[in-house]
């Protein structure tokens, strides 16, 4: 166990493995061991994790449901120099899970709040997705229904970044037919399933292809798994209807060669992808 000492009053978010246990860091243990109480988004479940690293301690539920009602009793708690936990049934805290009340509270309250850093689900296929991650979006869960599904879909058509979601794998084949419909079967989406746990799968194809490999190893339906799409490519070549009207506009008054010229230097279009048009304009 590491040398690390708690501070009094302070609220830690911590994490915990998100399927391997051995994913648990010696600073976690450490703080799950020494704080007053941990407040556990589910208290049975924690509870395996801690048996299995030989910690006792006090646990007390706080989940989705409660988490404002409890919010009060934690911050006099904290007030009164008790150190306190937080964990959530898998991985960061707070992402996809409970605790953001009551962080806000703590924070508003100038309570002291540390975290103890460790596995997110989406952070984790992200590293392995091979996908720009300079920028990304985190969209969370995707909504059940395939209408309410395909609206999310459709508004995020244009998003640029890599965009990561959280989605049960039983849906998954209605959900990349979602993203073909909405996003094109060309559009490259990666899934990651059952990170850190003995079926660990990381599978990354265009979604055409991808809903293809779903429905022939039903296998793939089970257990959980976070979904990351491509984001949207400006295409270079594409020429939008601002560039057709300065081009045609030009052709009025000069040779083809000269409004292409013009018309590329104005809107960074490709000359040569231009000529075409121009002449087709002309006739
Ligand atoms: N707080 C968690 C985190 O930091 O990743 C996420 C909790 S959210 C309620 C649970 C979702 O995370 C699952 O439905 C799944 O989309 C994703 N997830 C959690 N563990 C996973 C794993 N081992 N492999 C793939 N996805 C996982």
């Amino acid at each position: 166990m590491s040398e690390f000492n708690i501070t009094p009053g302070t609220l830690y978010i911590v994490a915990t493995p998100i399927g391997n246990l051995g994913d648990i860091s010696s600073r976690a243990l450490a703080v799950l061991e020494q704080v007053d109480i941990i407040a556990c988004e589910d208290t049975r479940h924690t509870q395996k994790l801690l048996s299995a690293s030989a910690i006792k301690n006090k646990t007390l539920s706080l989940h989705d449901h409660n988490e404002r009602q409890r919010q009060d009793y934690i911050a006099q708690l904290l007030r009164e120099g008790k150190s306190i936990a937080l964990v959530s049934d898998a991985g960061t805290p707070l992402i996809s899970d409970p605790g953001f009340h009551l962080v806000r509270h703590c924070r508003s309250l100038d309570l002291p709040v540390s975290p103890i850093p460790g596995a997110c689900a989406a952070i984790a296929a992200l590293s392995v997705a091979g996908l720009p991650t300079d920028r990304f979006s985190f969209e969370g869960f995707l909504p059940s229904k395939s209408g309410a599904r395909q609206s999310i879909l459709l508004a995020l058509a244009n998003e640029p970044r890599t965009m990561v979601f959280y989605d049960a794998p039983r849906r998954a084949i209605d959900t990349i037919k979602d993203v073909v419909s909405t996003l094109g079967g060309n559009r490259y989406v990666v899934i990651a399933r059952e990170l850190t746990k003995t079926f660990e799968t990381i599978h990354s194809d265009r979604a055409e292809n991808l809903l293809a490999w779903l429905e022939q190893d039903p296998n793939q339906l089970k257990g959980e798994m976070v979904l990351i799409i491509e984001g949207h490519k400006v295409d270079a070549n594409a020429i939008s209807n601002d560039v057709i009207k300065t081009l045609k506009l030009l052709l009025g008054e000069m040779k083809p060669k000269t409004a292409c010229a013009i018309t590329a230097e104005i809107h960074g279009v490709k000359k040569n992808a231009l000529y075409d048009i121009a002449l087709s304009l002309k006739a």
